[in-house]
């Protein structure tokens, strides 16, 4: 690969891709990935392995990993193990992200010791009225003397049914918009916090999905992260740091589609030839090496920026649109040339072909992305 890397950093690679092929990829098989059931065991050894919370500080019980250096595990996981089992068992660098951000001390330490002790985080934010349109949320927070008091549904949540703790999202205004949304830290045994129905997803199917009910939750006012009205701005934050992160996993799913259609080209024959040997064959394969190597690289830019200390919303946006476009192309083209076999659970195009359709939806949508881009365009150039 035509990337410069440091020997620690082609180190971490390796073990990655080691600990996917060894232990992710013989647990995560067809029946596994349709029955969605959560491999705990699994999650144990990905945890120890250090691969749930390397973005975490080492004193919260991360890694305290680069955003680089994630980006190059979270690619070999992906590509050689389950990109839904990486998003379901890593979910407490997304929700960690606005407590870091805005928490207090002892607040980092708290939540910090779930995650320590290997429990899951999840992170709520969307609701069915609110997606796209977060800053229109339902929850309301509302003070009753040292406690809040939560209402609302939230939904999609990531891991939300396998969570100790959670990272919730609700408005002490409505009428404030974004200014009036804040930011909790709720344990899942708080009475009134109820999990609901487990989405049964086309992709993506190693991560549990669920509604969370919260009727008349009392939070304690010092489980606030930030001030109130600071949480849409906390969350809005950590996207921005998380967004190519996520669409390097969009990369991985190509690259491994690439690898399966490349093998498979060669050894399947019609008209008396292997398929691979037809030029325009050729061209698919290499339009489909051209999308991917350059999704690569802009997200290696974009992480290697985050950790020099830029974040550019713009460039993220981009990175991440284009990535979750790209897969969906390339896989479309791997379950083509794979021809009727593409189309079945018995080979591995059909998976990834599943998977590849989310990037495009979560972590705001496509659209979304472009709206960003455009006002972003419309700002810089007069
Ligand atoms: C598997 C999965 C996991 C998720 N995990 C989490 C999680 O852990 N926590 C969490 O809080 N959320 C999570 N989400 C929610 C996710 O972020 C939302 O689904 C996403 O933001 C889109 O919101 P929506 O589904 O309500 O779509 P809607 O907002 O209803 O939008 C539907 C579509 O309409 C189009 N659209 C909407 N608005 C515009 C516009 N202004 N301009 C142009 N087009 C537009 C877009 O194509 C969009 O995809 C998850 C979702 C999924 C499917």
């Amino acid at each position: 690969m035509s990337i410069a890397l440091t020997e620690d950093q082609i180190g971490l690679q390796e073990m990655a891709r080691e600990f996917a092929i060894k232990e992710i990829a013989p647990v995560i098989t067809k029946e596994r990935e349709q029955s969605g059931e959560f491999p705990w065991d699994l999650y144990h050894k990905m945890f120890e392995a250090g691969y749930c919370t390397m973005g975490l500080p080492e004193e919260y019980g991360g890694l305290g990993l680069s955003i680089f250096e994630q980006m190059l595990i979270r690619e070999q996981l992906s590509q050689y193990g389950d990109r839904g089992f990486l998003a379901g068992s890593s979910s407490a660098n997304m929700s960690f992200g606005p407590v870091l951000n805005g928490g207090t001390e002892e607040q980092k330490r708290y939540y910090g010791d779930f995650i320590r002790q290997g429990k899951i985080a999840a992170f709520a934010l969307t609701e069915p009225e609110s997606g796209s349109d977060a800053a229109s949320i339902r929850t309301t927070a509302v003070r009753d003397g040292d406690d809040y008091i939560l209402n609302g549904t939230k939904c999609f949540v990531t891991s939300g049914g396998l969570a100790s703790i959670y990272t919730i999202l609700a408005t002490v205004d409505r009428s404030k918009g974004y200014k009036g949304i804040t930011c909790f830290m709720v344990e899942r045994d708080t009475p009134g916090l109820s999990v609901g129905k487990e989405e049964d997803k086309l992709g993506f199917r190693m991560s549990n999905t669920v509604d969370l009910i919260l009727d008349n939750v009392r939070v304690p006012a010092d489980h606030r992260i930030g001030e109130e009205g600071q949480g849409f701005y906390l969350a809005m934050k950590n996207l921005d740091r998380t967004r190519p992160v996520g669409a390097i996993g969009a990369v991985a799913i190509a690259q491994a589609a690439i690898d399966h259609t490349v093998r498979y080209t060669k050894v399947r024959k019609t008209f008396g030839r292997p398929i691979i040997e037809n030029q325009a064959v050729q061209h698919i394969l290499a339009d489909m090496q051209i999308k991917t190597t350059t999704g690569r690289h802009l997200c290696y830019n974009a992480a290697r920026l985050i950790d020099e200390g830029v974040v550019d919303s713009e460039l993220g946006s981009i990175t991440k649109t284009f990535c979750s476009d790209m897969v969906m192309e390339v896989t479309t083209m791997a379950v083509q040339l794979f021809g009727g076999y593409g189309y079945c659970k018995d080979y591995p195009v059909e998976r990834l072909f599943r998977d590849a359709k989310l990037f495009a939806i979560f972590e705001g949508a496509n659209q979304i992305q472009r709206n960003v881009i455009a006002k972003s365009m419309m700002r810089r150039i007069n």
